[in-house]
């Protein structure tokens, strides 16, 4: 039984206790319990959902997709209880090893739960490439995307809708089931459109290696923008101004926005050189950058962008749990996660006051518990 401040499904927060019984939340009653198990000061919410996340804590999921058993450890200390393990663009053959490496890695995982895959490439616009190698990247193909993107595996997958080829690519794979999102595309608003027409439901980290945003030509960003369609975003004040953070949430709003690290092997480890797939990262304090400049991922952690969201659009704790919980969860499909309710796993995530990960909890069980 925990009791304390929990972000209900309504957008309140409000005294409130939880009774878990078999991993799941069995019964949600008002107000505070003194004899429950435990009980929380600053707030109850439920556990992040991170759908973009290249590694961390030294291992990188593109060269080595085990090495996602061992980051799902560590990660309830950053409040995160799911994740897509995100594989970047790769040499066309390397795919089936990499996605049977992270199915081997779903089978001993403890900690956060591994969800799914997120591929993201190698159908991406080379104009827009950011940290991708250009040798790996192809045109859409509709029966290779669907050989490549084995669907019991992958949940999303991403794609430049104004490549030759690119809807017919979309329109199969959202047939399949598949999250398709637009992203590592230099797209119109009218390409941006079609892709969204044909089967786009997700934006990938909005802004960031897309076309601009210009109030002739409103690109990419403009369609996510103006369309109910919703977007990641890295809010680490880096990849994207606090300024255009703030417009973004203004635009899509909380049930728009998902809260994404897209992090990378340096995240939780000291600045230094770390490897993104084949590409050589060099991170300092606040970013991680090819040698030419170029941004690689970063080293956010969900708690972080949690925090962020609310200082740069001063938007609600609520809103801000939302964009990592409930939204995500949304455009995943899952209907069991990202909210605290009567039925749904007992995924949840205990801040402090200042919003500090206190203890994490997967399918019921304590995963993360911070020492005084
Ligand atoms: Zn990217």
């Amino acid at each position: 039984m925990l009791s304390g401040p929990t972000l209900l499904p309504t957008g309140n927060i409000s005294e409130t206790t939880l009774f878990i019984e078999q991993g799941i939340i069995a019964r949600i009653a008002p107000g505070l319990d003194a004899s429950a198990d435990i009980i929380a000061q600053g707030c109850i919410a439920p556990g992040f959902i991170e759908l973009q996340i290249n590694g961390a804590y030294g291992a990188d999921f593109t060269n080595d997709g085990r090495a996602v058993a061992s980051v799902a450890q560590r990660l309830p200390e950053t409040g995160v209880t799911s994740l897509l393990p995100t594989i970047i663009t790769s040499p066309w053959e390397a795919y089936p090893t990499r996605l049977s490496e992270v199915r081997e890695a779903m089978r001993s995982a403890t900690g956060a739960q591994i969800i799914g895959v997120y591929l993201e490439g190698p159908f991406l616009n080379p104009i827009k490439k950011g940290a991708h190698n250009e040798a790996f990247l192809r045109v859409p193909n509709v029966d290779e995307a669907l050989r490549w993107a084995d669907d019991s595996l992958t949940r999303i997958v991403t794609l430049a809708p104004e490549l030759p080829g690119a809807l017919e690519a979309i329109h199969a794979l959202h047939g399949k089931g598949l999250v398709v999102s637009a992203g590592h595309s230099d797209a119109t608003f009218d390409q941006a459109t079609q892709g969204f027409e044909a089967g786009i439901t997700w934006g990938t980290h909005l802004f960031n290696a897309m076309s601009g945003l210009v109030h002739r030509e409103p690109g990419l960003p403009g369609a996510l923008l103006s369309a109910s369609v919703p977007c990641g975003l890295i809010a680490d004040g880096i990849h994207v101004h606090p300024a255009m953070v703030k417009l973004a949430f203004k635009a899509k709003g909380a049930q728009g926005i998902t809260l994404v690290t897209d992090a990378m092997a340096a995240m939780g480890m000291s600045p230094g050189r770390y490897q993104l797939s084949d590409r050589e990262v060099v991170v300092d304090e606040t970013s991680a950058r090819l040698a030419d400049g170029t941004l690689a991922g970063s080293i956010l952690t969900m708690d972080q962008a949690v925090r962020n969201v609310i200082e740069f659009t001063g938007c609600s704790l609520a809103e801000a749990l939302t964009m990592a919980t409930a939204t995500p969860a949304r455009v995943l499909g899952l209907d069991r996660k990202g909210r605290i309710a009567p039925g749904y796993d007992a995924d949840l995530v205990i801040l402090d006051e200042s919003l500090r990960v206190e203890r994490t909890i997967v399918a019921g069980k304590s995963v993360y518990e911070r020492k005084a």
